[in-house]
């Protein structure tokens, strides 16, 4: 549906996105995501026309919508679009908002309203205003709001954050499951990895202006592309790697040496460490810390060397500070001197 080509966008020497290039399919879900001022909001505001490349393409279904000269206005565009503030109009009632949007006669206006209102299951809400109404229903009718002309897209930036964490779960599903029931594709931009990762279908993954790896959250999840993204994208421990013979040395014990290059950085997830009583196999690390977290218990775990591990325990686990045990790594990813994936096992 949607194509960039190299799309670059600066302010004054400030490059906000840099060289980005993707493709967007029809009914997909994507999530940009990445830290604040790494360009997520330069880059949706370029794919919904609220910015105009300095250099690259943007195409819509083959035909070119952005480019230095080329350039189709955002209402043309129609795509929908939520924000991080509900930006409903204050003097109009929720219907209202939401029939902003629709064309055609006034009975067909007035059957889509109620068809989104059902949708977002807020049809009793229908005569309010929206200072009348919480937060989170607020989003709820922005959505409807944006999904009133049909468009093909909505575009989301941020539009979770200014809500409470349960709230924020629930609403998230529930867009989630809204859009997918009207066929849309969908962008979110978040810097919140497990709001991106539970969302989207595919996880566009941004540093400094450029995309570092795009894929499905799993992918992007297990086999980050960079040392920087695996720590992004979830808890990692990160441990120094040693070549000793045809072995490779880290805290965890040695391995076989890897054919496709020098590994400096071994990566391990807390939840990809299991923990046994201390005369089993695996190397024998000193619990330091535990940290009850309700679905799991956080140890910390010092290893030979003094390195320090997070491990996620079972929350049932009896570890207590001071307890020797067995620490067996059940997946690793390996990194170059530069940071780039070299091998997961
Ligand atoms: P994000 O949404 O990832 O937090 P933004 O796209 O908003 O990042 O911003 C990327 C960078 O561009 C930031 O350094 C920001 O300060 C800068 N920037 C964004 N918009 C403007 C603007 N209109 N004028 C000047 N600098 C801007
Ligand atoms: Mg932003």
């Amino acid at each position: 549906m949607i194509r960039s080509d190299s799309l670059r966008k600066a302010y004054h020497t400030l490059e906000a996105v840099r060289n980005v290039s993707f493709e967007v399919q029809d009914h997909e879900f994507i999530a940009i995501l990445g830290p604040s001022g790494c360009g997520k909001s330069t880059l949706l505001r370029l794919i919904a026309g609220l910015e105009q490349p300095d250099s690259g393409t943007l195409q819509l279904h083959g035909k070119d919508i952005s480019s230095p000269r080329h350039f189709l206005a955002p209402e043309h565009r129609r795509f929908g679009m939520v924000f991080q503030d509900f930006a409903l109009f204050p003097h109009m009632s929720v219907a209202a908002n939401v029939a902003y949007g629709v064309n055609g006669s006034r009975s067909e206006k007035q059957a889509r309203v109620r068809e989104l209102l059902e949708l977002v299951g807020l049809p009793h809400l229908a005569e309010k205003m929206p200072h009348a109404i919480s937060g989170g229903e607020q989003q709820r009718i922005a959505v409807a709001r944006a999904l009133a002309p049909r468009p093909q897209l909505i575009l989301m930036d941020e539009p979770f954050s200014n809500l409470d964490y349960q709230l924020r779960v629930q609403l998230r599903r529930d867009i989630r499951r809204i859009l997918k029931q009207e066929g849309v594709a969908a962008i979110l931009v978040t810097h919140d990895q497990t709001e991106a990762i539970t969302f989207s279908d595919r996880v566009f993954l941004m540093q400094s202006g450029t995309l570092v790896q795009t894929g499905n959250p799993e992918e992007v999840y297990r086999f980050p592309r960079t040392l920087w993204a695996a720590g992004f994208v979830g808890e990692a421990n990160f441990l120094p790697v040693q070549k000793a013979g045809d072995q490779l040395e880290t805290a965890l014990g040695a391995t076989p040496r890897i054919s496709t290059g020098t590994p400096k950085t071994l990566m391990v997830r807390p939840e990809e460490i299991r923990l046994e009583p201390p005369d089993s196999a695996g190397v024998v690390g000193v619990v330091q810390d535990v940290e009850f977290s309700g679905p799991v218990k956080v140890l910390e775990v010092e290893l030979p060397g003094e390195v320090l591990l997070s491990v996620h325990a079972s929350p049932q686990s009896q570890w207590s500070v001071g307890d020797s045990l067995s620490v067996i790594a059940e997946r690793t990813v390996m990194y170059d001197s530069e940071g780039r994936l070299l091998e997961a096992s």
